[in-house]
């Protein structure tokens, strides 16, 4: 039985605003979201953990397919949390990543024997 699923891999990346940015996440710098992982360039490898703590909830909702007029779908730049800081997140989506049921949970599928 096939228990495929596709996921959207994103790409967030800071951009800058008029406003200067507080924190260390310079312009441009990016990682990516693949499933469950997040995945650094070697030459930035980190992200403060307070912008993180402010995207983490939006990851899961990017992922997945979303209704063209739904707010989720059109946009995609979150602001750094810190109210002195001019940075934003832009959350892109990329290909989609195909993952297995199985591989991602115990659960069982509805209808599927679970011994
Ligand atoms: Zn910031």
């Amino acid at each position: 039985m096939d228990d495929s699923f596709e996921l959207y891999d994103l790409k967030v990346e800071v951009v800058a605003t008029d406003k200067p940015m507080v924190c260390d996440h310079p312009e441009g710098s990016y990682f990516h979201v693949v499933g469950e992982m997040l995945i650094f360039p070697p030459e930035r490898p980190r992200i403060a953990m307070y912008p993180l703590a402010a995207l983490l909830p939006f990851f899961p909702a990017k992922q997945r397919p979303t209704h063209d007029h739904d707010w989720m779908t059109t946009d995609a730049e979150i602001a750094c949390p810190d109210p002195h800081c001019g940075a934003r997140f832009r959350i892109t989506r990329l290909e989609k990543s195909t993952f297995s049921h199985a591989e991602t949970t115990r659960v069982p599928l509805p209808g599927a024997s679970d011994d």
